[in-house]
């Protein structure tokens, strides 16, 4: 990986993409250049133009250019936010087929560029879009990688600290599974500092009930429906993810994150991509964490890898 000019294109200069790009520039010395392709180049020709208009006010200074596919050659990760957003209503696998379509158009220049680096999909149905990407590039499963359910699990650590009265980064918690209906959290792995939370709801029957912890799952796994019902499109959170899994990469932090990761056995599972625990550094997914899931969540885990298979298996690829 090309670690001294850190290099990024994104691809799919929308609301995602651009959210990403401006948490990019305002979290500053992350990336030194971000090139930006879109279908629409003279979109992708005002952003870099408003961009960069911003960046005398930045924490660093960045190269941001309009460009081709063939500026991938020596990036060291391409950001895919291109494609149709979800619409009220609409579930994220009925975006499924037409996503497809634009990827092939996407991933084809992107490896005839001689591109070397790790791909990150952020486009949904994403843990889908990421398996097509690995399937279309035919690059390492290590080397493909999906945001997963890395944002639910802000969320989820968000809602927990708020309930516990607790900062967030103190709360030890994913959100696993398909990155939608059926994700779920696994409870008994939630923690609080080190200690169990379903520990501390025994301990404090008054305070604390297990109730308020599946509502806080339903919100989680609903929240991107009421984002886009009132303000039609969900994409700030998300870009601040997709920022984090940058940092982590380009920064070879060997960090945790719920990424969406291909099944080698994990899980009981194989070939499937689904958000997981796993180790991110510089090479891209360095390792997935097997939590110690109950009976009952394992159920649930096999159910969305269930869930993800069978979607990609009524994709003609
Ligand atoms: P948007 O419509 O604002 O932007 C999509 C962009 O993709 C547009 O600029 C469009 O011109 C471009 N595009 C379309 N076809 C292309 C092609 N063939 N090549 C290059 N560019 C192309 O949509 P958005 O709100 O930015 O959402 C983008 C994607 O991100 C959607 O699939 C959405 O569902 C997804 N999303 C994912 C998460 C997540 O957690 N992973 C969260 C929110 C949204």
């Amino acid at each position: 990986m090309n670690t001294d000019k850190r290099k990024v294109v994104l691809i799919g200069t929308g609301m995602v993409g651009m959210s990403f790009a401006y948490s990019l520039v305002n979290q500053g010395a992350i990336c030194n250049e971000l090139v930006l392709i879109d279908v629409n180049k003279e979109r992708a020709n005002g952003e870099a133009m408003d961009l960069n208009h911003g960046l005398a006010f930045a924490k660093s200074n960045m190269k941001i250019y309009a460009g081709e596919y063939s500026d991938c050659k020596d990036a060291d990760i391409i950001v895919i936010a291109a494609g149709v957003a979800q619409k009220e209503g609409e579930t994220r696998i009925d975006l499924l087929q037409r996503n497809t379509e634009v990827f092939r158009s996407i991933i084809k220049p992107v490896v005839k560029s001689g591109f070397d680096g790790i791909f990150l999909v952020a486009t949904n149905p994403v843990d889908i879009m990421t398996r097509v990407t690995y399937e279309l590039s035919r690059f390492g499963a290590s080397r493909v990688i999906g945001t997963g359910t890395s944002l639910d699990t802000a969320r989820l650590r968000y809602l927990l600290g708020d309930y516990f009265t607790v900062d967030p980064k103190n709360i030890h918690a994913y959100v696993i599974g398909e990155h939608g209906d059926s994700e779920f959290v696994p409870v008994s792995q939630v923690m609080l500092a080190t200690k169990r939370v379903t520990e501390i709801i025994e301990g404090n029957p008054n305070s604390y009930k297990v109730e308020d912890i599946e509502e806080i799952e339903e919100q989680v796994r609903t929240s991107a429906y009421k984002i886009i019902q009132a303000k039609r499109a969900t994409y700030y959170g998300i870009g601040m993810a997709i920022t984090r899994i940058v940092k982590a990469i380009l920064g070879d932090e060997n960090s945790v994150l719920t990424v969406s990761a291909k099944l080698s056995g994990e899980y009981g599972g194989k070939g499937t991509f689904i958000g997981v625990p796993a180790i991110i550094g510089r090479n891209g997914v360095k390792e997935i964490l097997e939590l110690s899931l109950t009976d009952d969540e394992m159920q649930k885990f096999r159910n969305s890898c269930d869930l993800l298979n069978g979607y990609f298996d009524d994709l003609n690829i």
